[in-house]
């Protein structure tokens, strides 16, 4: 591989984080989701490099210093601090895929909270990636650059996830939501009515679970497609999955996903919110994983004025989204973050997002 020139000024990438507002858990079934890429954004800025042949990274998020060879040799889950290994996950998968990744010195910032379900991780691998690609002079088409970053990212925590994330961060665009689907793999801007936006409110519970129960969830959807001879669960029928829960959640949250788009394209506004609360209802009692926590916080959304609420993101802790009348979303937000207060929660987060535009450099 030609090795990059390296870095003389500074330039810089961002990404955005995304809220999903409906369609959670179809994405690895080749489904359907409909996220927005959020104000919130992960930004890398790219220096000089500090050492030969290293990519070097501090972050204004977490501690640690991370050193990481270009040679994209070093085993991404080895790499302390642990965020280091999306730095080690984006350098290595660049450098199977071609990419030759120059010396530099990496500065990483971001508005996303991590953790929080608003895909934080995907954020940072997807400026990552997008950093990589266009230093090295390599041009790869929005989907490519989606595969690389969930490469990256599936790399760095060995968790097998869909490209929900990273598609809707490198295909948003301002005040529209963006129809994914996961076998076509295409992205298609749906405009939000200027009279809606959302708020987002956090359960007060970190994804601890996120993982491995992840993990567990895919692999009985996978069983149940299997037994019915498919190859995801994108074509099963209703019928062919009523008596399975799992498979039940993932087949009409497509359903769901296709009336949401559809009531948003002819103006019927009204059917917005029920269809987020029945997906929330679905992910709780089919797909099982919800928490007390994000029921509380679709409650308290729902309570507060929100036209409908769901958790949002893989559950198992995390952020609660609501729709709501754009010029209530400060009075929502208020109301929900004293309701979180009264019941005893510390510091509650809440707060109203706009869509944003797609990564790139700034
Ligand atoms: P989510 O994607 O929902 O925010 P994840 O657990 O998937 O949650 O990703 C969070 C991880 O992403 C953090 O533990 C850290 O490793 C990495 N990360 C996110 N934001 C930053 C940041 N600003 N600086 C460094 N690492 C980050
Ligand atoms: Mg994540």
């Amino acid at each position: 591989m030609v090795a990059q020139p390296e870095p003389s000024g500074t330039r810089t990438w961002r990404a955005p984080g995304r809220i999903n507002v409906i369609g959670d858990h179809t994405d690895y079934q080749d489904g359907l989701c409909l996220p927005m890429a959020i104000d919130r954004e992960c930004r890398v800025v790219v220096a000089p490099p500090t050492h030969p042949e290293t990519v070097t990274a501090t972050s204004a998020q977490m501690p640690g210093a991370v050193a990481v060879p270009t040679a994209g040799t070093t085993e991404p889950a080895s790499v302390l601090p642990a965020w280091g290994r999306f730095v080690a996950g984006a350098v290595s998968a660049c450098i199977d895929r071609g990419v030759a990744v120059p010396a530099c010195g990496l500065t990483v910032t971001s508005t996303v909270p991590a953790g929080s379900g608003l895909s934080s991780s995907s954020a940072l691998s997807v400026a990552l990636v997008v950093a990589f690609t266009d230093l090295a002079g390599v041009t790869l088409d929005r989907v490519d650059l989606a595969r690389l970053a969930l490469d990256a990212e599936v790399r760095a925590t060995g968790v097998p996830g869909g490209l929900l994330d990273q598609m809707a961060a490198l295909h948003g665009v301002a005040d529209h939501l963006l129809l994914l689907d996961c076998r076509a793999l295409t992205a298609e801007p749906v405009a939000l009515p200027r009279a809606l936006g959302f708020v987002v409110v956090h359960s007060g519970r970190p994804r601890t679970l996120a993982g491995s129960a992840y993990a567990q969830r895919r692999a009985e959807v996978e069983a149940v497609a299997r037994r019915l001879g498919l190859a995801t669960l994108r074509d099963a029928a209703p019928e062919q999955v009523a008596d399975d829960p799992r498979a039940r959640h993932v087949v009409t949250e497509n359903a769901r996903v296709r009336a949401f788009a559809d009531a948003l394209r002819a103006g019927r506004t009204d059917a917005l919110g029920p269809l987020m609360v029945a997906s929330h209802a679905s992910l709780r009692d089919d797909y099982g994983v919800s928490t007390p926590e994000l029921d509380r916080a679709v409650d308290l959304l729902m309570a507060h004025g929100a036209l409908g609420a769901r958790l949002t993101g893989a559950g198992f802790g995390g952020c609660a989204v609501g729709l709501v009348q754009r010029n209530h979303a400060d009075d929502v937000v208020a109301k929900v973050a004293r309701a979180l207060e009264a019941a005893g929660e510390p510091a509650p987060v809440a707060f109203a997002v706009r869509g944003a535009d797609a990564a790139g450099e700034v």
